[in-house]
Parts: C-alpha cells; structure tokens; sequence
C-alpha cells in the first residue's frame, strides 16, 4: 500500500514519501479565535485529522501542528466592541474551538502554536530577512518585498498583476510595490504590542506560521494544508518568507488544500447561526452526523451543506449503528481492512471509504454464519475507526436526544448566554433567547439565579 496525495504546487498525484520516514511532519493552518467558527473551518481539521491518523498508522509517528492566531485585528476590533482584554476574547475562543473540535471527534495536533507565544522567532525570521535583502522597514512597517524572490506566484500560478487585483491589495505609502506585504506594523498605545528592532508593534498574520511551522518542525515540512481559500495570498507568502529566510531550502514538499463549504440549497434558519456555526450545530444535531457529512464529499470538491445532508447522514448511521446493535453478542475488535486504506491511499477517497463501509455493513446483515459476522464486525468498527466513525456503543447512539441530554443542552445554551451577556456579546446572547423562544423555553430570573421551563 502506498499513499498518494495530490500536490497543490506540483498539480500532481504523488505517492507520499517524508523526509524522515520515521517520523512526517505536517502543519495546518488554525483559526483566528476572535468569534466561533463557522462548519467550513471544521472541513480541514476533519479530513487531515483522518490523514494525521492514517499516517501515524504507516510511518508509527507524527509531528502535527495546527496553530492559534492569537493576534489580529479582527481580534482588536472584538475586544474593543465588547470593552473587555484582548485575551479575554482569544481564550474563550480558543476554548470554543478545541471543545467544537472535539465534539466532531478530532483529535488535538500535537502542538497546537500561539502566535503571541512565538514573537522572539518572529521578530528573528524578519531580521534574516532584512538582512538577506528580502524585506525592508519604512515608517514603523516591515515590508517583504516580492520582488526579491523568483519563486513567488508558484502555489497559486498567478502573475504578478492577477495576485494583486485578486488581493484587493491596498497601494500604501510606505511599501516599495503594491504587491508587497506586511511582516511587521506599529502598534499604538491602545493595541497589542511589542519592542522590535523596529518599534512597538505587531507581527503580520502570515509571518507566523512560518515562523512557528520552522520552530515545531524544521525548515522543510513535509506537508502543509489549509483550505483553498489560504492558497493566495496566505500561503503564497508563507513560502515566501520561509524560502527566503531559510537560503532558499523548500518550505513545504506537499501542499493540500480543501474545498469550501456551499450553502445553495439550505433552508435552514440563518438568523441564530443555526446552520454555520459549529457550536450551534454539534447541540442541535448529532456531531457524529455531521462529521460523517463533513467526509462525504472529496475533499478538494466544493460540499454542498444542507439540512438534507445532515439528516440524510444521520439516516445511515441509523442504519450503520442499527447494524452493530444486530451485531450485540458477537465478540469482535476493530480491524481496518485493507479496502478501507486502499481508499485513504488515493488521496483521502473518503466517499469511496463510505462507500465500502455501507458494503461492509450490508454483508453483515445478510451474513449467518458465526465466524462470517465476527469478521464483518470486526471490519465495520474497523473502518469506522479509520474515519472516526461508530466507536460509541450503538444504544448511546440511538439515545442521543434524549430528555437528559436535551436538558443539559438548554442549560449550556442558558450558561452560554450569561457568559456573553457578562462579555458585553448582546448579540450572541439575543440570538440564544431567540432560538431557546423558538424551542418554547421560558426563562425566569429568580434569586438562585436563571430557571427554565418547557412552554
Ligand atoms: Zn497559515
């Protein structure tokens, strides 16, 4: 068996081979904990959750790093809006997301890099760009300079004018050609900010990911991926600036990028976030259907997400966990057939992967032979485990929904709203009244604090 991934920079299947076969490397671009993420952003994490799995099952080993953006303006003007610490919107978002994550089963990377945790390297990658003639500082900026580097424009294959009408990019006084782009800016008094060479001030976002991808692992990974959206200019400018810095050594040897989400036949309420958000989602719908959703398509196709899709993804594992229940008295343990990473192996076919569950699943309902059904069930959890699927207990599955686990989703909604309203967030705590009305769930104020009943 032999992996193949298709190759973002090459436009090529290729089969997979790190630089240390004991040991692959892979960096994921993260989030940028300034609001909940939308379920598009759970796409990536899902499949190269799948892929850091299967790689660890081939090589024995990973080093998986998916990083927290942790400075941003979007998270200044968050903080600003709400009157409360800059930290006090990253660590509640950063929370929401690994709890978001987790609930679609995803298993953490093993670093999981903050920005504000790495500005010395930060600061160190920019000199060795100044000082190599591949960056310049003008008016409290730091400006990488794009003309300086022959390789820029190979991710994307854009020209020059293309990447720069394709960027909106802002023509600014203190940069040498409009195409170049910020590494370093001032800070005022009101802002995050830090001493550098160059004055108190900020990193740019993408200086960080190279920065923290060299400091995890090395100066050539063997794979980065992020969504399709990142390919221009984000990662464009990672390899950029870690060729440049690093005497022209490759970044990344692979690049993956994942299909956006589509949301063209939904009719699902837009107005309390219902459909996008994957806090929302995973207590109003069984995060295991959504993740099975999440896989259903190829993952450098678009996916249209739909109602549709998640209760028809829900409808299978009906079927599927309906299987492992007839499946009760036979003894068996998860064993992944060969069917199952031969799929994988074609650049993560995770619908052919599906496919051959539902195979797999159909035999064993037809199946009466004793040792036939052990094998088959052996198979199903097996190729469940590969995609993260049926490894709870089938009567847990089938009593999701159930008034206890109801009840304790009101209340989390209630504590939720309590928390935004103390964080200054009225509009996430009106569209939680809104959608808690819609249900029929009355609250009260009393003395003991918030109650709630069923109207
Ligand atoms: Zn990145």
């Amino acid at each position: 068996m032999s992996l193949h991934l298709y190759n973002s920079l090459t436009r090529r299947l290729e089969p997979f081979a790190p630089i240390d076969p004991a040991c692959p490397t892979m960096y994921v671009c993260g989030p940028t904990v300034y609001n909940y993420v939308h379920i598009g952003n759970a796409r990536g994490p899902v499949v190269f959750g799948v892929l850091a799995d299967l790689l660890r099952r081939r090589f024995g080993a990973l080093k998986y790093a998916r990083n927290i953006t942790d400075v941003d303006d979007k998270i200044n003007a968050a903080a600003r809006d709400q009157g409360v610490a800059i930290s006090t919107i990253t660590d509640r978002f950063a929370a929401a997301y690994r709890a978001d994550m987790a609930a679609l089963g995803i298993a953490p990377p093993d670093i999981e890099p903050a920005a504000t945790a790495h500005i010395g390297e930060i600061v160190a990658m920019i000199e060795r760009l100044i000082d190599s003639g591949h960056a310049y500082a003008a008016q409290g900026h730091v400006l990488f300079a794009v003309g300086s580097f022959d390789g820029y424009g190979k991710l994307s294959r854009r020209d020059t004018d293309d990447m720069i009408a394709g960027a909106r990019i802002e023509v600014a006084p203190y940069k040498r050609d409009p195409g170049d782009f910020v590494l370093w800016k001032p800070s005022t008094d009101d802002l995050p900010g830090w001493e550098s060479p160059w004055g108190v001030g900020r990193p740019g976002w993408h200086i960080e990911c190279s920065a923290m991808a060299a400091a995890h692992l090395g100066e050539t990974i063997d794979i980065h991926a992020g969504g399709v959206d990142l390919q221009f200019p984000h990662h464009e400018n990672e390899i950029a600036q870690s060729e440049c810095a690093h005497g022209g050594a490759p970044f990344a040897k692979v690049w993956l990028h994942n299909g956006m989400l589509t949301f063209a036949g939904s009719k699902m309420s837009k107005s309390v976030g219902n459909i996008e958000r994957v806090h929302d989602l995973v207590r109003t719908h069984a995060p295991e259907a959504l993740r099975y959703a999440l896989l259903s398509a190829h993952y450098r196709q678009p996916l249209d997400w739909s109602d549709a899709l998640i209760e028809q993804s829900v409808r299978t594992l009906d079927r599927l966990y309906g299987t492992l229940r007839d499946l009760a008295d036979v003894e068996a343990e998860a064993r992944i057939p060969d069917s199952i990473e031969r799929a994988l192996d074609e650049d993560l076919n995770t619908p052919a992967a599906l496919a051959e569950v539902a195979r797999i699943a159909g035999e064993a309902r037809k199946a009466t032979d004793a040792s036939a059904r052990a094998t088959l069930k052996s198979e199903l959890l097996g190729a469940g485990l590969a995609l993260g699927l049926l490894q709870q207990p089938p009567a847990d599955w089938f009593a999701r929904g159930a008034s206890d686990d109801d009840d304790a989703r009101i209340q989390t909604l209630i504590d939720e709203r309590i928390a935004a309203k103390q964080a200054r967030d009225f509009a996430r705590a009106d569209a939680i009244r809104d959608q808690l009305a819609a249900e029929q769930i009355v609250l009260e104020d009393t003395p003991q604090g918030v109650r709630w009943k069923r109207g």
